[in-house]
């Protein structure tokens, strides 16, 4: 008899589960909307050119592979605060910033919960509801308490802000609140300029301490300057803030586990403090970082040609969801004849859209249609082509009504 009998089996991954489901379809209309990952016109994954010229010029210069210091590669430690907070953003001259290269997004976002855990025990998360489905697993495994704040408003399927403020003011003195930089995952919904300085003031008011995931920087907008604007709201009012940061999406560089964790604090001699304690955390869970990424990201953005092929293809990449935004839009709005208001859908920023779909009707989405989404209602824009948006809104339609 096994050792292992006690050990059930684990369900699978609410969204990565999408594209096992998503393989073992045989159907030639299949479509898969449910992972975020940028795709071409064509559907095909797509590795961006600046990419593949910054490797073939590390090729060309033959690196070794020894070991990264525990803290990352310097120069792209450098350049990674630099597109976030802005490279004249004073608080990086004056080094009150701590940052750590970390395995992409999830695993910079893990590195900060294990420092909330050793050093703010008792200390809360706050987490949008929704939120990105990993944030809780992050945080549990952390053993940080969290709990949630309103976010979504199925009424208007928009952002449910008095809720929200009323949430973070009501939470213990001191909790984080972690809040999405730009292209909230899954909604699409995004607080206003105005909106963030409300609720900047509300956490200030209440000594919170704001933990932001930036998953999407440049992807949202297109513009790497206007997506950090959330970011740069809270460190231009001088408080103390958390910053993951992650190259997956906006340099396509998924499996490469680019990222880092960036802790803005109010001295130099603290940002010291808190960096020795981060490398301390990470050492004993990775050791060190992978290299190849951070090669790749401080090449690009240290090189002002490739930066700029950079930009350029952010936009464009920006660009082909927006189109396919509109084309779904004017499908749905062309098809409904309910008179549904399907203005939601342009209104929603980044990768995602949020259908309002429920989960029975997702059901009917996958089984009857063969298309992926995560139950929730969650579509990527970036798994959907211009010329599947017609098809797309049939599978909406019947599967609404
Ligand atoms: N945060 C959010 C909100 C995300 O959507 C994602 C990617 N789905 C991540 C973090 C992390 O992704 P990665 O670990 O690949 O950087």
């Amino acid at each position: 008899v096994s050792r292992f009998e006690a050990i059930t089996m684990a369900p699978p991954d609410p969204i990565l589960g999408i594209s096992e489901a998503f393989k073992a379809d045989t159907d030639a209309k299949k479509l898969n909307l449910g992972v975020g990952a940028y795709r071409t016109e064509e559907l095909q994954p797509y590795v961006l050119n600046v990419v593949k010229k910054a490797e073939k010029l590390m090729l060309d210069k033959g690196e070794n592979k020894e070991y990264l210091p525990i803290e990352g590669l310097a120069a792209f430690n450098k350049v990674t605060a630099d597109l976030l907070f802005g490279s004249e953003n004073p608080l990086i001259k004056q080094q009150k910033i701590a940052t750590v290269q970390g395995l992409s997004g999830t695993g910079s976002l893990r590195l900060a919960a294990a420092l909330i855990e050793r050093y703010f025990p008792g200390a809360k998360v706050l987490i949008s509801s929704p939120s990105w489905g990993n944030h809780k697993n992050i945080f549990n495994d952390a053993r940080v308490p969290w709990s949630e704040y309103r976010y979504y408003d199925p009424k208007t399927v928009g952002l449910d802000f008095e809720g929200m403020v009323a949430d973070i003011k009501e939470a213990p003195e001191g909790s984080f609140v972690l809040l999405h930089g730009c292209a909230h995952n899954p909604t699409g919904i995004d607080p206003t300029p105005d909106q963030w300085e409300k609720i900047a003031d509300v956490i200030q008011e209440k000594n919170h301490i704001p933990f932001f995931d930036v998953a999407y920087q440049g992807f949202a907008s297109g513009s790497l300057d206007a997506d950090a604007a959330s970011v740069r709201l809270f460190a231009a009012r001088g408080t103390e803030l958390l910053v993951a940061q992650s190259y997956s999406k906006n340099l396509g560089l998924y499996a490469e586990r680019i990222g880092a964790i960036n802790v803005v604090c109010t001295s130099a001699d603290a940002a010291a403090r808190v960096k020795s304690q981060l490398k301390r955390i990470a050492r004993p869970m990775h050791s060190n970082p992978p290299i190849h990424g951070a090669r790749i990201v401080a090449n690009i953005v240290g090189d002002p040609t490739l930066f700029n092929e950079w930009k350029v293809e952010m936009e464009m990449m920006a660009g082909r969801i927006k189109n396919v935004r509109q084309k779904l839009f004017d499908s749905l709005s062309a098809k409904d004849k309910s008179g549904k208001d399907w203005s939601f859908i342009l209104k929603q920023i980044g990768m995602f859209s949020f259908t309002g779909l429920s989960r029975a009707q997702s059901d009917n989405m996958s089984n009857k249609w063969h298309v992926y989404m995560t139950k929730d209602g969650r579509i990527s824009l970036a798994g959907l082509s211009l010329a599947k948006c017609e098809y797309l809104a049939d599978a909406i339609m019947d599967s609404y009504h």
